[in-house]
């Protein structure tokens, strides 16, 4: 393992814009391209714009120690023309490195999807099913490489950057401890502003309906969207899966719509969702239709939430045949490289200025600017699975007092996983299977809370 790999993984350094997959992992390779993932793609979410604002010489020099680590000839930050600031700000700070660039990007969903950004960035088409390896790509979210920076001054990963957006009073930007709660987290950004609301962990396309408030930020979150009840976005995720396939088997006309406009399928995947609908809603559900073309799909949410005129969601149907191929131990068996991406790509592609009103988000449209996050929490939850892999083994007890930036769990001998640090000074409360709870006062002796 290269020191640069080293250092990500003691330092529990993860993907913080997808799923988090460890860095360490990533970084043990030799490639011809490194491309910083600034597109931000998901509406409303500010966290990789304002990061590049703020903070482009500290990492540009950090992508040029990740370019020459990995033997790459090229470094190149990905961020959207529109945001011009941090295109600005990205080309000053890349003056002075001759092997980085800045490639300015449209306007358009999904911009940041890995096999979108490196065909865009590299004209490089990643195979189905595979990873930006193989055609000599890594490919990193922004805050990834600021926590990399970190990492290298001392300092593992114990806070997140998040964006809170919607219907709040005052969206903004914070830098926050791991494990304070989401209720907190909205409280920053000075509460909700519509008495029966969802939160969305994620941008209002891909992110996940919150169940409870109570639950923590962990190492992937990075935006909550505060939305009401009733919006389309929120309704799509809701809905249960019997009424999605009800539906689909009475409505779906087969318009093709999900196909046409679905970026995997236009990057020249197998995928085409209207005949995952209609396999899916007439064999009688996912389980009696092992569809595996739904292993390509990505959950962009383009035909649920933009394409479809009569508001099916294959989108659900996938990831419930994705689940039942699991369940039955089927692997995908789509690996081959797409022949070349469709020829109408480039007037298929969702813009953004589109997308915003048809999801209804247009009035939530505003700055969320940096803010210093006036939190001073009590308890922090820990969960020891927050990245891709295996869960985290505890390295301490309940009763241990703990200094921020502690190591409290490590990866596993010999598995997939990221090592865990406590996030603020205090004591442990509470060691069950799959968190760790730190308080700042002991338990049991009046600094319960
Ligand atoms: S867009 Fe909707 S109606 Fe048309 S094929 Fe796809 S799921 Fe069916
Ligand atoms: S969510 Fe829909 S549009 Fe997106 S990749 Fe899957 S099938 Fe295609």
């Amino acid at each position: 393992m290269n020191p640069l790999a080293e250092l990500a993984r003691v330092s529990g350094v993860v993907g913080a814009g997808g799923a988090g997959f460890p860095t360490h992992v990533k970084l043990d390779a030799q490639v011809e391209y490194v491309v910083l993932n600034g597109a931000e793609c998901e509406p409303l979410l500010q966290v990789d714009q304002e990061l590049l604002i703020s903070a482009s010489p500290r990492l540009a020099a950090m992508l040029e120690e990740v370019r020459r680590a990995l033997g790459a000839k090229e470094g190149r930050i990905a961020v959207k023309a529109k945001h011009q600031e941090a295109v600005a700000a990205a080309e000053r700070a890349v003056a002075e490195y001759p092997a980085l660039s800045v490639v300015p990007l449209g306007d358009f969903y999904p911009a940041g999807d890995e096999f979108v950004l490196v065909y865009e960035t590299t004209g490089r088409l990643v195979p189905q099913g595979g990873i930006p390896l193989q055609v000599g790509v890594v490919v990193l979210n922004v805050e990834t490489l600021w926590n990399l920076a970190e990492a290298k001054e001392g300092r593992p990963v114990t806070h997140k950057w998040v964006t809170v957006a919607g219907a709040v009073a005052s969206p903004g930007t914070f830098r926050v401890p791991l494990g304070v709660s989401i209720a907190e987290m909205i409280a920053l950004a000075g509460g909700p502003t519509v008495p029966d609301f969802a939160v969305l962990n994620g941008g209002p396309m891909m992110g996940k309906l919150v169940e409870k408030l109570s639950d923590p930020v962990t190492k992937t979150t990075k935006g909550l969207v505060v939305l009401p009840a009733t919006s389309p976005v929120v309704q799509v995720r809701a809905k249960p899966l019997p009424a999605v396939l009800r539906q689909a088997r009475a409505a779906c006309c087969q318009c093709q719509e999900c196909t046409d406009l679905c970026p995997r399928r236009l990057l020249g995947h197998e995928l085409a969702p209207h005949k995952i609908m209609l396999a899916a809603s007439y064999a009688g559900g996912p389980a009696a239709a092992p569809i595996t073309a739904a292993f390509l799909c990505s959950e962009c949410g383009v035909c649920d939430l933009y394409a479809c005129p009569m508001g099916l969601s294959p989108r659900r149907v996938s990831q419930a045949l994705k689940e039942e191929l699991a369940h039955r131990g089927i692997k995908n068996p789509h690996r081959s490289a797409p022949a070349g991406p469709h020829p109408w790509r480039a007037y298929r592609r969702v813009p953004v200025t589109r997308l915003l009103p048809r999801l209804g988000l247009k009035p939530y449209e505003r700055p969320a600017p940096v803010r210093e996050a006036a939190l001073t929490p009590h308890k922090v939850v820990l969960p020891l699975r927050q990245h891709v892999g295996v869960p985290a083994e505890p390295v301490v007890e309940v009763g241990d007092k703990v200094e921020a930036g502690q190591l409290v769990a490590e990866i596993p001998d010999g598995k997939l996983g990221s090592r865990l640090f406590a996030s603020i000074s205090g004591y442990v409360a509470e060691r069950t299977p799959a968190a760790l709870v730190l308080t700042r006062e002991p338990q049991g002796r009046g600094g319960q809370r």
